[in-house]
């Protein structure tokens, strides 16, 4: 059922040696789908762990070529790429990993225009992007693809993550909050810092990137407790993980009762171009 080859059963026997995942959950990891949107702080922890644990095809999206400012947090990459497009340093960083890794990397912006089209190629989405027009349209994006979203976010010595999958019904007939439920809509520009302005803790996005793919890969395998109904809030500073109970929002625009949210529409601006962008 299994069907691995000598190496792959070397490689994975740490893996395979948890009873939660044995043969059958590193079988699903193998034949398993993921899209990280960007290539960035929290990406590149991604990228590498998903390489590492065999995910058998890594799509990877960001526009951004690799900078000398990157290399203190972006670990999938080197200072002899930079220049070099991060999805392509990203995509040498996994196969020097993992080599049987199919990777698809796609060197432009994740947007209104391409969203849809893409995430309908993979199981489930992790969201490594820096900016608040593409949390939320990924969000919205995976809510009408019915894709698993596992959303992280890091800003100076401060990390949260979430699982997103409003669109299934639990077992008691509700569903689980979407990242609208809990943040509604994107600050105005300028009102929360970005990193480049604020700084980040490089190590962070390690801590964050790491927790994302752990739950991507649970997400996958359908083992251990789903972060969905749940968000981690982490404050590296004092060392204090606090996992806050969240809720889907019968007023939420896109997964509520009455939602005003029916398209991608609302991220294009006026002249109906897109205005989101993942920089990573
Ligand atoms: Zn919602």
């Amino acid at each position: 059922m299994t069907d691995f080859t000598d190496a792959e059963v070397e490689r994975y026997a740490r893996h395979i040696l948890l009873k939660e995942v044995g043969g059958v959950g590193q079988r699903k990891l193998m034949d398993a789908k993921v899209l990280v949107v960007g290539a960035g702080g929290l990406g590149s922890p991604a990228a590498l762990y998903l390489a590492a644990a065999g995910i058998g095809t890594i799509g990877i999206i960001d526009a951004d070529t690799v900078d000398l400012s990157n290399l203190q947090r972006q670990i999938a990459h080197t200072t002899d790429r930079i220049g070099m497009s991060k999805v392509e340093s990203a995509a040498q960083a996994i196969h020097g990993i993992n080599p049987g890794v199919n990777v698809v990397a796609m060197n432009k912006r994740f947007d209104a225009s391409n969203a849809l089209d893409i995430i309908k190629d993979y199981d489930i989405v992790a969201d490594g992007s820096d900016n608040f027009e593409t949390r939320f349209l990924i969000n919205d994006a995976c809510y009408f693809a019915e894709k698993p979203l596992v959303s992280a976010a890091i800003l100076r010595f401060d990390g949260q993550l979430g699982t997103y999958k409003a669109y299934a019904p639990n077992e008691d007939g509700g569903h689980g909050p979407c990242y609208r439920c809990i943040f509604r809509e994107a600050p105005p520009p300028g009102q929360i810092p970005s990193c480049a302005e604020a700084g980040v803790m490089g190590a962070m996005c390690g801590v964050m990137g790491s927790l994302q793919t752990t739950e991507v890969l649970k997400e996958i395998m359908g083992i251990g407790e789903s972060l969905s109904g749940s968000l981690m809030v982490i404050d590296g500073l004092s060392t204090e993980f606090r996992k806050i109970k969240v809720k889907a929002d019968p007023g939420c625009p896109l997964c509520g009762e009455n939602p005003s949210i029916t398209d991608l529409s609302s991220h294009m601006d006026s002249a109906g171009t897109t205005c989101a962008a993942a920089h990573g």
